[in-house]
């Protein structure tokens, strides 16, 4: 049996979009048919129905109504979903035969406009890459605010260059080449909630790059200078083309491309953004008990989305961290200046997406009116320069655009409480637009006269209850009850009877009528018409709007950091190109915070050309790892123009941080906990410089104590002679503390009080070593049973007896011989033990006699 025509098209247009959820208008719904409507009907929490579609079976279909389309959709998107728009292109009352429909729109996680879908702390970004194997090309774009840039990476670290950045980014969505058979889908997993849409190669052509920048930029594409990167330009094609194909109209608000490479930043790799807990936690990706949690007091979300990328892009440079520090200081210093912008700040909206959302042709009259409102700030933001005196204040206050000329003209045009919609006429002020003017009048006489009609006829035919109403089909009439038919006068035309009244019409009545209807219809046109005009004309300015965001987007971060020095207690860290870390009672930001400041214990760290290696000593939970992730914030804090949690820092310009902190199983990825510490350690030593800093958290605890110990020792002393980067290493073999023989390395000890079996941390980290893990007094704190704690002691007396010390047969193995394998000969206590064995195997049980047993 064949589908109706109907179904037909709905087939023909769903072939092309498989992998998506197709919604098909249909009057005032978008349905959804087959298995999207068993998915959609799940996912969205709607009635899953069926409809005869001509086919035999019936369809399983199910809808939303069109006006609340934008919440679907975002719920879709939210569960991962792409959606395929399809909407009636023609008027259904003039359609012969079956309504034309088209592909619209297809909405994607990477190129949503809806403000629901949109976190207004964080980019939304799209982002293509390719690897080949002479270099990878990179590109990102947010299309809810325009920014686009492209970067490429070269030379034997470009892979994990280019993985580290896409970490950075987080994408929503990430376009890569299908025929692509890469690792990169399994190296993002579990990090970052990606949806990958794999894209034609032929794609990722220059030539097809060169043409789509032609298409949306014209001849000066050129100038953006990304012609000569060969990797990067094609990763900026397949975002222009994959915009172009999923939104089927102009790209006003995509901004020219511009070029970023990642050598002007910190680099952070993957592990240790991650570790280091910047911008979301390791538990659950969320802001609490994050760096961002302690420094974001931005009143904007254009603020509060550039912070997030200062966090994650600290400098290099120290002439521009110095002149953030310069801003920052006066702002901290100046109470006044602070609160006057913060006052200021938190009036305005988020001018990048409205510019956003005004060039792309989606604003509203209310977007527009909060464009205004923004607008209205700008003027006394600008008023503050005489204020001023840190550089970047100055210039950011100075050459502010305050908007004056569209600001202007959208006072003169914008009611002050405009509609959502803007078919609905109301959007314009009396005085904007003489016919606007004009068709309101006409259609407020004719409901005047309306008004007056019933009482009017009332009085002239004498019944009283004459009635005036209105319904869709009939338009405007008059109701008489049955009672009172015999007074209605002849000038009456009857229109329609009903069980107890008739409904008449009159001449004049349908005169009014078809002045108050064409009035109503004229204006919303008109209104219509005009606001598509005023958004173009405030479309047109949309680089000067993004602008403007983007400097009071620096004026809030540089306020919100003020702001965060001042509530936790920050000082100006120097910032300079020595090979030093000097901090004075060094705090972590965050685990302070959590703690309530007077709970948390400040301490010092050294380094310089000639102590680059802290190795730290100390039992569990004493404070080893927020000791060394406080030393990697702050650096990382200082870098990128914030004030730290000390009372004095000099920090020497950090390259690259890596950590290899905690142990995850990568059960997903198949490879266990050793597997990945020691991939860390690789990725470590491969591309740590001497300008780098190194964190290690008790590498080594993933396998055998000799194993462990070894492996520990060659990282330290490969880092220690052949990188010479700046290292933070924790152990808890206090073996390696002979380490110290090394001239760069130094050791430290985060002390302890023992008592009875009892220990108390005293989070202290002070030069020396310790010869004692505590394993059990952190065993009893943690509240093991009494009797397992017992027995633990008895075995590892016995076990000190045996090797002749403390610190267990073990170790005193290994101190002999210095490495594991070689030379013991009897001496310790493992050796003797595998000799015994080895004698006992050599024995017969079932020749020797019983006395012969005893006696052996
Ligand atoms: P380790 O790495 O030595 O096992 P952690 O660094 O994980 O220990 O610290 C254990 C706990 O001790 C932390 O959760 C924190 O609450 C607390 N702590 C660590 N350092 C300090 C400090 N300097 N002041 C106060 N409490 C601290």
């Amino acid at each position: 049996m064949a589908y109706t025509p109907m179904m037909q098209q709905y087939l023909q247009i769903k072939q092309n979009y498989q992998n998506y959820i197709l919604m098909f208008r249909m009057g005032d719904f978008y349905e959804m048919f087959f298995d999207d409507a068993l998915v959609a009907s799940k996912d969205l929490e709607i009635a899953l129905t069926a409809r005869d579609g001509g086919g035999g079976e019936k369809v399983p279909m199910c809808g939303v109504p069109h006006h609340a389309a934008q919440s679907y959709i975002a719920r879709l998107i939210e569960k991962g979903h792409r959606v395929v728009i399809c909407e009636q292109v023609e008027d259904p009352r003039q359609a012969k035969g079956l309504v034309k429909r088209e592909v619209t729109r297809i909405v994607t996680p990477g190129t949503v406009m809806e403000g629901q879908c949109l976190d207004d702390k964080k980019n939304n970004y799209l982002v293509a890459v390719l690897a080949e194997d002479n270099g990878c090309g990179l590109a990102f774009c947010d299309i809810s605010t325009g920014l686009f840039w492209v970067t490429q990476f070269t030379g034997i670290n470009a892979y994990h260059e280019m993985t580290d950045e896409l970490h950075r980014l987080q994408p929503a969505e990430l376009l890569l080449p299908r025929s692509y058979k890469c690792d990169l889908p399994k190296r993002l997993a579990g990090i970052a909630n990606v949806l990958i849409t794999p894209i034609d190669d032929d794609l990722f052509t220059s030539e097809a790059a060169r043409n789509a920048m032609e298409r949306q930029f014209g001849d000066n594409w050129l100038e953006t200078g990304i012609d000569h990167l060969i990797f990067g330009l094609r990763a900026a094609g397949v975002i222009l083309l994959y915009l172009l194909d999923t939104q089927k109209r102009s790209l006003h608000q995509i901004n020219r491309p511009r070029i970023y490479n990642t050598n002007q930043y910190m680099k952070i790799d993957a592990v240790s953004r991650r570790n280091l807990e910047l911008t979301g936690s390791i538990k659950d990706g969320m802001r609490w008990g994050t760096l961002i949690w302690v420094l974001d007091y931005s009143s904007t979300a254009m603020g509060g989305r550039l912070l997030k990328q200062w966090i994650e892009q600290p400098l290099l440079d120290t002439v521009i961290i110095n002149k953030r520090l310069d801003a920052v200081e006066e702002l901290l210093n100046n109470l006044i200046l602070r609160k006057q912008i913060k006052e200021a700040l938190k009036q305005v909206y988020d001018l990048e997406r409205l510019a956003g959302r005004v060039a792309y042709g989606s604003a509203n009259a209310r977007d527009l009116l909060a464009l205004r409102k923004s607008f209205d700030l700008l003027p006394a933001i600008k008023g503050l320069i005489s204020d001023v005196h840190a550089k970047l204040l100055v210039d950011i206050i100075g050459l502010l655009d305050d908007m004056s000329d569209i600001n202007e003209l959208l006072h003169e045009a914008l009611v002050d409480d405009p509609p959502m919609q803007i078919r609905e006429g109301g959007i314009f002020k009396t005085g904007y637009h003489p016919e606007v003017d004009r068709l309101r009048t006409a259609s407020r006489n004719g409901k005047d006269w309306l008004a007056r009609l019933e009482s009017e006829e009332r009085q002239r035919t004498g019944i009283k209850s004459l009635k005036v109403g209105y319904n869709k089909i009939f338009g405007y009439y008059l109701e008489v009850t049955k009672a009172n038919l015999s007074q209605v006068p002849d000038h009456y035309i009857r229109k329609q009877t009903l069980v107890n009244a008739e409904r008449f019409i009159t001449n004049q009545l349908k005169e009014y009528e078809d002045m108050i209807m064409g009035a109503e219809d004229r204006l919303m046109q008109l209104e219509f018409q005009l606001f598509g005009e005023i958004r173009q004309k405030v479309a047109d300015e949309l680089l000067r709007m993004q602008n403007a965001a983007r400097k009071l987007a620096i004026l809030d971060v540089l306020v919100s950091l003020a702001e965060a020095a001042e509530r936790s207690n920050l000082v100006r860290p120097v910032v300079n190109t020595d090979k030093k870390i000097v901090i004075r009672d060094g705090r972590h930001p965050v685990v302070e915070r959590v703690l309530n400041a007077g709970n948390f214990v400040p301490n010092d760290t050294y380094m310089d050309e000639n102590s680059t290696f802290i190795l730290l000593t100390g039992p569990n939970m004493a404070g080893k790892s927020t000791y060394m992730r406080q030393v990697a914030l702050i650096i990382l804090m200082a870098q990128l123009g914030s004030f730290v949690p000390a009372t004095e820092a000099e920090i020497g310009l950090v390259d690259y941080i890596f950590t290899r902190i905690g142990a995850a199983d990568d059960l997903a990825g198949g490879r266990s906990t050793f597997m990945v510490e020691m991939s860390e350690c690789r990725d470590i030593v491969n591309n740590a410089t001497p300008n780098s800093l190194i964190i290690m958290d008790e590498v080594g605890r993933g396998t055998s104590t000799y194993d462990g110990i070894s492996i520990a020792r060659a990282l330290v002393e490969y880092i220690h002679d052949i990188i010479g980067a700046r290292t933070l290493f924790s152990t808890h073999y206090h073996e390696l503390t002979d380490l110290d023989s090394l001239p760069g390395v130094v050791n430290c000890t985060v002390s302890v009080h023992e008592e009875n079996d009892e220990i108390i941390f005293l989070r202290k980290v002070l030069p020396g070593k310790v010869d004692k893990s505590y394993g059990i007094q952190v065993a009893r704190l943690a509240g093991l049973p009494e009797k397992v704690l017992k027995r633990a002691q008895d075995v590892l007396r016995r076990m000190e007896i045996r090797s002749g010390g403390a610190g267990g047969a073990v170790t005193h193995h290994i101190e002999k011989n210095d490495m594991v394998t070689t030379g013991c000969k009897e001496q310790c206590a493992h050796c003797r033990e595998k000799l015994l064995l080895g004698e006992l195997a050599k024995i017969n049980v079932m020749q020797i006699t019983p006395l012969e047993a005893i006696n052996l």
